[in-house]
């Protein structure tokens, strides 16, 4: 994870057309959620300590995110760090006739019910080009 980190400070900030130089503090930065303790590693499981850059601190976003659930993917073309619910934790919508499941109850103006996603997947249903991501 720092390594998507350092791109997002070093090589993001090339294609934005500037280079920084930074001074990182670490000082035993710890991160909790709800009490507990997280430990981030980067891909490798090898531990990935936290710093401060002038009084900001930076978290390594993979460790974060994956703490709430969320999926953490790296858009290269947009230097764009992605954070996504999990589908099978989105809310699930499907109409009578769909052969599309739905995350946007007002997709396309129809009548939808909820149902759970593996109800939806279970029928057979494909995922909504516009409202599924
Ligand atoms: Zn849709």
């Amino acid at each position: 994870m720092v390594t998507l980190l350092l791109v997002g400070l070093i090589g993001t900030a090339v294609a934005a057309g500037y280079q920084k130089q930074a001074t990182l503090d670490y000082t035993g930065i710890k991160i909790t959620l709800d009490g507990k303790e997280i430990t981030p590693t980067d891909a490798n499981g090898a531990a990935v300590e936290p710093f401060a850059i002038s009084g900001t601190t930076y978290l390594p976003v993979r460790a974060v995110a994956n703490a709430f659930g969320l999926e953490v993917g790296w858009d290269q073309d947009t230097s764009t760090v992605t954070l996504d619910t999990p589908q099978i934790k989105k809310p699930t919508y499907i109409t009578r006739t769909g052969s599309k499941y739905h995350n946007d109850p007002t997709c396309n103006g129809g009548t939808y019910w909820e149902v759970p996603y593996s109800t939806a997947v279970g029928m057979g249903l494909e995922p909504c080009d516009k409202c599924v991501h």
